[in-house]
């Protein structure tokens, strides 16, 4: 299902969301048909839809793999945590029909409906179903004061809902006691000015948000590029074996490496580009994924340029 009515329109009027110009993906060869990384399989699959796969982590632990570039659904990837006292939604994905399936989800595979919703940032493709999320089980939703105050900001925003968020600590991490196990929810930025990650022991998974991409390349649309960069290496130096990123296949220690390598790549594209003096357009033009890399896409092509320009935003006015 691709569903029109969540299309062009919409995603012009979320010009700041990840997948905002998504629309524009199929004039560009680099993003059509599959993106080789959507068969990535790391976990057995429990559930398959054309807008992506739910894959089972962990017991109680699943995390949804969206495959946006052949459906629209749910656009983000995101999670489920399930404790004996609740059921975790990570994100509320890009459409209310995604964010509605995925709690109906929630609810067959554990046995409940879902108890709280936490958006790890305000990007349309990560909040755009907030109705939709909260239509079974009438969950919480959890969110710093940022996010939910940029969601405001947009067109069509679900007031009734913002208007009763529970808001996250800004600076101190959220404990989520969900009675036999518990989660983390932990602030940081570099994405955008505030995002959060979700965090499981036990296995250690980590539900990254838009910080980590793995076979997308990233967009800093919004992004703090040196913040990005250092929240990255930060979540790679604690113990997790499974990071969630916010699009892309599901990634183990050596894909955030990789990730890493890539950011590096980036910021170093970006030096070389004001030493000669080009415009970020110019840079972007020009810049090639380092080898090995050959297989990531784009939502769109101005992401190189976007990222580029970013960085030497940043170098302008450190
Ligand atoms: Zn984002």
């Amino acid at each position: 299902m691709c569903d029109d009515r969540l299309s062009r329109r919409d995603f012009v009027r979320t010009s700041a969301s990840c997948a905002a110009h998504v629309g524009l993906m199929s004039v560009f060869p680099f993003a059509r048909g599959r993106a080789a990384w959507s068969a990535q399989e790391r976990f057995p699959v429990v559930s398959r839809a054309p807008w992506g796969r739910i894959e089972r982590v962990a017991n109680g632990i699943w995390a949804l793999v969206s495959t946006p570039l052949e459906d629209r659904t749910t656009l983000c990837n995101g999670g489920i945590v399930a404790g004996r006292n609740g059921v975790v939604v990570v994100e509320a994905f890009g459409s209310n029909e995604g964010a509605l399936w995925m709690a109906e989800e929630a609810t067959r595979l554990v046995g409940r409906p879902p108890t709280h919703v936490v958006l790890t940032h305000y990007h349309g493709d990560h909040t755009g179903g907030l109705r939709g999320a909260r239509a079974t089980g009438a969950p919480a939703v959890l969110a710093t004061g940022s996010t939910r105050d940029a969601i405001r900001a947009t067109r069509d925003a679900p007031v009734e809902i913002l208007d009763r968020v529970t808001v996250l600590d800004h600076i101190r991490p959220t404990e989520i006691d969900l009675g036999d196990r518990s989660l983390i929810v932990v602030p940081r930025r570099g994405h955008t000015a505030s995002d959060v990650t979700i965090e499981v022991t036990d296995p250690a998974v980590v539900f990254c948000g838009d910080l980590v991409w793995n076979g997308m390349f990233p967009n800093y649309v919004d992004a703090s590029p040196s913040r990005l960069s250092q929240a990255v290496r930060l979540l790679r130096a604690g113990s997790a074996s499974t990071f969630v990123p916010g699009h892309g296949a599901l990634a183990g220690p050596e894909d955030v490496d990789r990730y890493i390598d890539l950011l590096d790549d980036v910021e170093a594209a970006a030096r070389r580009a004001m030493e000669r003096g080009l415009t970020a357009e110019e840079a972007g033009a020009e810049y090639r994924l380092p080898a090995g890399m050959a297989q990531w896409v784009l939502f769109n092509p101005a992401y190189f340029e976007r990222a580029i320009g970013a960085w030497m935003a940043e170098f302008r006015n450190p």
